[in-house]
């Protein structure tokens, strides 16, 4: 890190834009930093509708805001705002976080992946110990397995219940490591697999349930789960009763904060057990 990105900015703001936002944990997270910090800056949750997305973003550039992250629906609206973008965004093509310079340029980035990556990681998870199977083919799938290849892992298996998005996915990351297999290969996991990854909306409260079969997994292989609400989602419960080892996707979004906040307020910060607990509301 630079002495630049180091330095602090008095009264530095950013936000968090949404449609819906008021569900974000964003505000949270980053106020634990700011606090813990002693830093003299602010981090708001903007409501922005999509066709409000690119005025209310110039209005925030020409305010003085630092940055902002960007959360559903506009993901792709970021790429297109974006002066440029990062490696990791050109290749999951969708930006989460966009850093205003003081010439008022737009940098896009994405993040997920390196919240992807340092949370299994942190967990003590290798990812290029061996196979990982990444379970969908959306905008958290793309990221997820940008961050598995560019870290290593030497072959990862793709399903998704619309079997041309995983074929998509593969074309687009052209990287011959990616293999895509038929959906119902969930009833029946490869046996070599260290790592499952479930990175579909199923699992989360109100959606439905992903079916997997566990059982064929090896004994040490990693179960995770993207999905954090609730914090054990059906499946990672299920790994969990078999004895495999699994990691929450909390730590996901806590991870893909970090390059954010030092973009933003200029401190280097950590993933702590304190900010978990502050973030699950356990103090
Ligand atoms: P997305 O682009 O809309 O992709 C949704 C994925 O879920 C697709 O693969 C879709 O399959 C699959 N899916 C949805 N309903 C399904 C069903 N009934 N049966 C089988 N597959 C189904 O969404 P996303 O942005 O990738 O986000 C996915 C999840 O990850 C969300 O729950 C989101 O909250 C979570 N997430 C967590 C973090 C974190 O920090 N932990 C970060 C990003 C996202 P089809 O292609 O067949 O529709």
């Amino acid at each position: 890190m630079d002495e630049q990105r180091q330095a602090a900015v008095p009264g530095a703001i950013a936000a968090v834009l949404g449609w819906p936002v008021a569900h974000s944990l964003s505000p949270k997270l980053h106020g634990f930093w700011l606090r813990e910090q002693n830093l003299d800056g602010s981090y708001l949750g903007l409501p922005v509708a999509p066709d409000a997305f690119e005025a209310g973003v110039r209005g925030l550039v020409a305010t003085g805001f630092r940055g902002v992250n960007v959360t559903v629906p506009h993901k792709l609206a970021a790429l297109q705002i974006a002066d440029a973008v990062d490696a990791a965004a050109q290749a999951i093509g969708a930006v989460n976080t966009l850093v205003f310079g003081d010439d008022g340029r737009i940098l896009g980035r994405n993040t997920d992946a390196y919240g992807f990556l340092n949370n299994l990681t942190d967990a003590g998870v290798d990812v290029a110990a061996g196979p990982a199977m990444i379970i969908g083919a959306g905008g958290a799938a793309r990221a997820a397995v940008h961050a598995l290849l560019s870290a290593g892992c030497p072959r990862l298996y793709l399903t998704n219940r619309t079997p041309e998005k995983a074929v998509g996915l593969r074309e687009g990351m052209a990287d011959d490591r990616i293999h895509v297999l038929p959906f119902n290969t969930l009833n029946s996991l490869p046996d070599d697999i260290v790592l499952l990854g479930n990175t579909t909306s199923l699992g989360m409260a109100g959606k439905g349930t992903l079916d997997v079969t566990l059982t064929g997994l090896p004994s040490d292989a990693w179960v995770h789960d993207i999905v954090y609400v609730p914090l054990e989602t059906p499946l990672l419960r299920a790994a969990r009763r078999l004895g495999l080892r699994t990691v929450d996707g909390l730590g996901m979004l806590l991870h893909q904060a970090v390059p954010a906040f030092e973009a933003f307020f200029g401190r280097q910060v950590t993933v702590s057990d304190a900010l978990r607990n502050h973030v699950l509301g356990r103090e």
